[in-house]
C-alpha cells in the first residue's frame, strides 16, 4: 500500500481509480537529463503497454532555467509542480553556474520546490542489491539483502530554528549560536509519515534522537509514543539514541525497518546507510508534504541522491538506477501501484544479476555498459517480467 488514507483505500476497493496521473518532470542539469530519459522510456512503455495513464509534462530547473529564464525555477514551472500528482526531479548544478547570483544558484530551485510544496518527510532507503554486495565497505554478510528506509524530518529542527547567529564578542573571541527548535505537530506528521512507511514494510520503527541530553530528545520521544499510542499501535515501536543508533547501523544494519529521526540526525544517519550500499548512483530518494484536507493526496517530489556529476555528464556513461529506483518509489508512494513498483526493483535486481553494469558499479569479471544500455536492458528485464 502506499500512502493513502483509509478512504483512498476504500475507493481503490470498489474499483474506483485515480482521474489522471499528472507527472512533472524536471531532468535539470548535468546527467539529469541523461537519467531521467531513461525513466521516460520505462514511462512511455508503461502507457502504451499497460495503459498506465500518465500525463507527463516537462519543466526546467537549476542552470538550465537560469540560461532560460534568469532564475532557476520559473513561477510557471513553480504552478505546474504545485498542480501535479508527483514531481520527478534529475540533479541541478555544475560549473558553468558558480558565478551565478546566489539567489539565482542552480540548487535554488530544488530549495524552493521542497519550501513551497512545504515536504518535510525525506525518505531515504537503504537496499543493498545482492549482486552488490561485495562492493560494500562492509562484510557481504551484514548488507546482503539489507532493506530500510530513513524518514527524515526536513523543513525544522537545528538547519532553520532561530535565532542562527554568529556575534562578535568584542575580545577577540565570537559566539556561535544555531537552535534547535520542534513543535509537538512537526513530530507527529513525520512520526505519522514514519509509521504509515512501516505499514507498507515488516511493521517496524525505530525513532532516533538525544532525550538524554537535548529537550527535543524528550520532546520526539513524547511525541512519537504518544501518536504511535493513539493511531498506529498496530506498528512495532523502538527508540534508540542517535549516537547509538549510528553505531547499530553500522554494526547490524539488517535489525531495522523504518528509522525515524530528525533534521540533523537525518542528515548524517541518512548517509551512513546510504554508502553500506556502495555507488550515489544506485540511491533514490522520495520527499513528501502533508495530505490534501480533501483529497488526502500528498506532494511529492522524487530524485536521485546524487548530483549532476559535471565531470561524467554528456558521455552517456551515467548510473540511471537511482533515477529509475525513484520513478519506482513515486509508482509506490504517489500512485500506489505497489506491484509495479515491485517489477521495476525486482528488474533492477535481475540486470544487476546479469553482470552488466556501469561504469561506477563495474567490476573485474563484468560487462561495461552506457546510461542507455542500463535504461534498455531494465526497461526490457520489466517487459518480460510483465508479460
Ligand atoms: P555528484 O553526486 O554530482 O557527484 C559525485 C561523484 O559521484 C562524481 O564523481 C560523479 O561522477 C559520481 N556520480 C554521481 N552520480 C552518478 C551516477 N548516476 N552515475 C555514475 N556516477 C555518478 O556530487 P558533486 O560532484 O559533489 O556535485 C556536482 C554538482 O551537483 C554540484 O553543482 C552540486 O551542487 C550538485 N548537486 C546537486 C544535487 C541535486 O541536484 N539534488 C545533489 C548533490 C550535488
Amino acid at each position: 500500500m502506499g500512502l493513502f488514507t483509509d478512504e483512498d483505500l476504500t475507493n481503490n476497493a470498489k474499483g474506483k481509480v485515480m482521474a489522471s496521473r499528472k507527472v512533472f518532470l524536471l531532468p535539470g542539469d548535468g546527467i539529469g537529463p541523461e537519467a531521467t530519459a531513461e525513466v521516460t522510456k520505462i514511462i512511455n512503455w508503461m502507457n502504451e503497454a499497460l495503459g498506465s495513464g500518465f500525463e507527463v509534462e516537462e519543466g526546467l530547473v537549476g542552470g538550465t532555467a537560469y540560461d532560460a529564464h534568469g532564475e532557476a525555477i520559473s513561477d510557471g514551472d513553480m504552478e505546474k509542480a504545485l498542480a501535479a500528482d508527483a514531481v520527478l526531479f534529475g540533479a541541478v548544478g555544475g560549473p558553468k553556474w558558480d558565478d551565478v547570483p546566489y539567489e539565482a544558484r542552480p540548487e535554488a530551485g530544488l530549495l524552493r520546490l521542497r519550501k513551497d510544496m512545504e515536504l518535510f518527510a525525506n525518505l531515504r532507503p537503504a537496499i543493498c542489491y545482492p549482486a552488490l554486495a561485495d562492493s560494500s565497505s562492509l562484510r557481504k554478510d551484514v548488507v546482503e539483502g539489507l532493506d530500510i528506509l530513513i524518514v527524515r524530518e526536513l523543513t525544522g529542527g537545528v538547519y532553520f530554528g532561530e535565532p542562527k547567529t554568529i556575534t562578535d564578542l568584542g575580545n577577540g573571541q565570537k559566539r556561535a549560536v544555531d537552535t534547535q527548535v520542534y513543535d509537538t505537530f512537526e513530530i507527529e506528521r513525520i512520526a505519522g509519515v514514519a509509521f504509515e512507511m512501516a505499514r507498507t514494510r515488516d511493521n517496524r520503527v525505530c525513532s532516533m534522537e538525544k532525550r538524554n541530553v537535548m529537550k527535543s530528545g524528550v520532546l520526539w520521544n513524547e511525541v512519537v509514543s504518544a501518536t504511535h499510542k493513539d493511531k498506529y499501535s498496530d506498528v512495532e515501536l523502538d527508540h534508540m539514541l542517535a549516537d547509538a543508533g549510528g553505531m547499530q547501523l553500522v554494526r547490524w544494519p539488517k535489525q531495522f525497518d523504518v528509522i525515524v529521526t530528525d533534521n540533523l540526525f537525518g542528515d548524517m544517519l541518512s548517509d551512513v546507510a546510504a554508502m553500506l550500499t556502495g555507488s550515489l548512483g544506485m540511491l533514490p530518494s522520495a520527499s513528501l508534504g502533508a495530505p490534501d484536507p480533501v483529497t488526502g493526496a500528498r506532494k511529492a517530489m522524487y530524485e536521485p541522491v546524487h548530483g549532476s556529476a559535471p565531470d561524467i555528464a554528456g558521455q552517456g556513461i551515467a548510473n540511471p538506477i537511482a533515477m529509475i529506483a525513484s520513478f519506482a518509489m513515486m509508482l509506490r508512494y504517489s500512485f500506489n501501484m505497489v506491484a509495479e513498483a515491485d517489477q521495476v526493483e525486482k528488474a533492477i535486481a535481475n540486470v544487476l544479476d546479469t553482470g552488466k553494469r556501469t561504469g561506477d558499479i563495474w567490476s573485474e569479471g563484468c560487462e561495461k555498459i552506457t546510461t542507455a544500455e542500463m535504461g534498455d536492458a531494465i526497461l526490457a528485464e520489466l517487459q518480460s517480467l510483465a508479460a
